[in-house]
């Protein structure tokens, strides 16, 4: 029987609420599978804070260390607004980036057809939408040096950030990418501004050198203004799109919005080892209904399947999560952010009542 150790990190806010269903969505693959996971529970963020006066213990750190995937709820509320910010509940999350060397961010934005009301964009341009953006996330303007305001001799300040990238680092977002594509329907868009800026004009030339190592991957280049106008033109052209860190982080918000529920969306952060894994929804703890069981979990449930799909390697089962949760939606479950009054064959249902119904589904 194989066995994965799964850090299980619930955090601040809804965290516990929504990572809960997550774990029993997990057992219930275990049930119908010969793989054993085995869960190790530890405090992160504001919950951390409060316990052992620090954001990310060591011991936290330890058992993310030693896990083959780590499934995080989120961090934050406002009881932690007022710290200094490097004892913040968010610096938990940075420190696990860095300490797991995740560098690379999946994030999907899949319509479904049962919430096709939730986009603001109209039904006939989202119908189908079903993409992924792949964000560098330990280098670029974020991480570059030289950065900093200085006072000039004229009074005037300057302000100073800097995109850098090296080779290896755009060599290893880019098989990340290609990677994911091959999971998926094979098709790579390659997002840069390689007309202004020259870093990027090297992103270029290393994924095209990458791509020839990828011969079954359609590879496709766009500059990041007209990908932004492209995603709310016509989502459907894309599969996977890669890019640097801030344009990632700019396509990736507006990505996720055409599907019009942050409730929804899961993601993956993967550095280089196969174990080294993180993977929670891309919303934040919801401070205003945390304990109040109306929380919608399937973006830390589809999270799960993200973990199966990519590092355990659980295709099918991270499938048959996918369509649980699909069919869950067809039959009129909703929790409160995506219920809509009036709905006919809808019904508004709790945080447990949706990942019982997902888990029956599964079953
Ligand atoms: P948020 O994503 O927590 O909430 C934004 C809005 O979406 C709220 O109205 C909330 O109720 C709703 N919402 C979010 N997730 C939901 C879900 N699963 N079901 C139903 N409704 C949901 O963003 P925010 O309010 O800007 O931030 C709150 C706290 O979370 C802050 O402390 C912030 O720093 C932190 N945060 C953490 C992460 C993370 O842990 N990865 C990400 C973003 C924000």
């Amino acid at each position: 029987m194989k066995k994965f150790n799964v850090a299980v990190l619930p955090g601040d806010g809804i965290g516990s609420e929504i990572v809960a269903e997550a774990v029993k969505v997990l057992k219930t693959i275990e049930k119908k599978t010969n793989v054993e996971f085995v869960l190790t529970e530890a405090l992160v963020g504001g919950a951390s804070i409060d316990a052992y006066g620090r954001p990310l213990t060591d011991e936290t750190l330890s058992i993310a260390l030693k896990s083959d995937a780590v499934l995080l709820g989120a961090v934050g509320g406002t009881k932690w607004e007022g710290l200094e910010y490097s004892m913040r509940p968010e610096r938990a999350l940075l420190a696990l980036r860095k300490e797991l060397g995740l560098f690379a961010n999946l994030r999907p934005a899949r319509i479904y057809k049962p919430l096709i009301d939730a986009s603001t964009l109209k039904p006939e341009v989202i119908d189908g939408v079903d993409l992924m953006v792949v964000r560098e996330l330990t280098g670029g303007l974020y991480f570059g040096a030289p950065r900093g305001v200085e006072k000039l001799p004229d009074g005037a300040e300057r302000g100073v950030n800097t995109m850098v990238y090296t080779t290896p680092e755009i060599e290893r977002i880019a098989c990340a990418a290609f990677d994911a594509a091959r999971k998926r329907t094979k098709k790579l868009c390659s997002v840069d501004k390689a007309n202004v800026l020259e870093t990027t004009e090297l992103w270029r030339r290393v994924v095209i050198r990458v791509g020839k190592d990828y011969p079954d991957v359609a590879l496709s280049h766009m500059y990041v203004d007209n990908c932004a106008m492209q995603l709310v033109r016509n989502p459907k052209q894309f599969d996977v799109i890669v890019t640097e860190n801030m344009f990632g982080d700019i396509l990736s918000d507006e990505a996720s919005m055409l599907t019009g529920s942050i409730g929804m969306l899961p993601s993956a952060s993967l550095g280089a080892a196969k174990n080294r894994a993180m993977y929670e929804p891309i919303h934040g703890s919801a401070p205003d209904i945390a304990g109040k069981g109306i929380a919608n979990p399937i973006a830390t449930i589809l999270s799960v399947a993200m973990m199966l799909k990519y590092s355990f390697d659980m295709e099918d089962a991270a499938a048959k999560i996918e369509t649980a949760v699909e069919n869950v939606l067809e039959k009129g479950f909703r929790t409160a952010d995506i219920y809509s009054v009036g709905k006919t064959g809808t019904r508004r249902v709790s945080c447990a009542e949706m990942g019982a119904a997902i888990v029956k589904e599964l079953a």
